[in-house]
């Protein structure tokens, strides 16, 4: 059953069948605990997500919680409280920048310079292919929990379990310091929202990305889910989104320029009236998170190289209602659109082969989870 899992005491491991009943009667998904013991003791943090609820404050005072009452929003979506810092347990391989104090990533920073793509051989082809079949079934549990009322905090804390279960790392988790163990992007979140203790509202769109670090490889992909009865323009916008990203694919085989990717995906969002954000790219992916190449969604990009068997890359194109532009968060993480507008987001982890490409992240349904979704919704 969902929700079910581990204490949400931190460090608690504990199976836990106990549910908060303020939770449960407010229709808050996720709060389970071991025991009254755990409960009691979590209280005083747990308690926050009530008020959150009930639209107050996070101190329960009518009012909003706001770190930078200075910024100017550009859309409707606040930041709420952080939940507990998650660790993963040291038996797992960890990336380099797992334990420096800034989570600087010295191995990609060593690879920079020479702007060379790897050529993988068989043995670290095998190493993406499990990596990246882990991450597609970390993703497919938040997939289960992403619904209305459950805070992006939970979809997190599923995703660190889930990691964990299958001896993965959370690639973003202190990623350059990155606080949590995926991103939640929501509505006019282009990408790298962090999770906190915002519930889920009814007709919200949430990105969910996953990478998955295991034994020496990343494997990374994302989806945009619906919570609940979500706008018909904003069906169409996942729905365009996801189809630049299938276009793009189709385009993978050697001989490819890296640069022809950005121009199938502008045309397609353009002729929908949709904009193609520019500031964040696909990357190339293996045993290091982003490194060469560098792959734009936009037209007339001036990104080099040319596709060979045995590249390992993201294509992830951000597509939104509105224009193009991004601005960031005072968090400087969060990514979101300058006029407010919503944003989508698909992502898969492929492989050049002789003939094509082999999309590494696929789900086994064949589809992504929007379309189980919106078969409900109008049906
Ligand atoms: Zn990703
Ligand atoms: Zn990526």
């Amino acid at each position: 059953m969902a929700g079910i899992g581990m204490c949400e005491t931190p460090g608690c491991k504990s199976i836990a069948q106990l549910q908060c009943p303020t939770c449960r009667k407010l229709g808050i998904q996720g709060s389970f605990f071991c025991t009254q013991e755990c409960f009691k003791g979590s209280w005083k943090t747990h308690k926050i997500i009530h008020s959150l609820a009930k639209g107050e404050g996070a101190d329960g005072a009518k009012g909003e919680f706001n770190p930078w009452p200075s910024y100017g929003f550009t859309g409707t979506l606040r930041p709420f409280p952080p939940g507990p810092k998650r660790t993963v347990p040291p038996h797992i391989e960890r990336p380099d920048y797992a334990d420096h104090p800034t989570g600087f990533p010295a191995s990609e920073h060593a690879a920079k310079g020479s702007g060379q793509i790897k050529v993988l051989d068989d043995e670290e082809i095998e190493g993406m292919k499990v990596s990246c079949r882990l991450g597609r079934e970390v993703l497919d549990e938040a997939a289960r929990v992403c619904d209305v009322g459950v805070t992006t905090e939970e979809i997190d804390r599923v995703v660190h379990e889930a990691c964990v279960e299958r001896e993965c790392y959370p690639s973003p988790l202190n990623y350059h310091n990155f606080p949590n163990s995926c991103c939640t992007s929501v509505n006019e979140v282009i990408c790298h929202g962090i999770p906190d203790l915002r519930p889920l509202q009814d007709g919200d769109l949430c990105n969910v990305d996953v990478t998955v670090y295991h034994r020496g490889f990343h494997g990374d992909l994302n989806e945009t889910f619906f919570v609940g009865n979500v706008p018909e323009s904003s069906q169409r916008l996942v729905q365009v989104t996801y189809e630049c990203l299938s276009k793009a694919i189709a385009i993978v085989k050697p001989g490819e320029k890296y640069r022809e990717i950005g121009n199938v995906i502008q045309k397609h969002a353009q002729a929908a009236g949709f904009s193609v954000v520019r500031s964040y790219c696909g990357h190339g992916i293996h045993r290091l998170f982003h490194t060469a190449p560098n792959v734009p969604h936009y037209a007339k990009n001036k990104a080099v190289g040319v596709m060979k068997a045995g590249h390992c890359f993201t294509i992830e194109p951000m597509i939104n209602e509105g224009g193009w532009r991004d601005e960031q968060w005072p968090d400087h993480w969060t990514a979101v659109t300058a006029d407010g507008s919503r944003s989508a987001q698909f992502e898969q982890t492929l492989l050049v082969t002789e003939t094509g490409c082999e999309i590494l992240t696929k789900r086994a349904a064949g589809r992504p989870h929007f379309m189980d979704q919106m078969e409900k919704l109008n049906s």
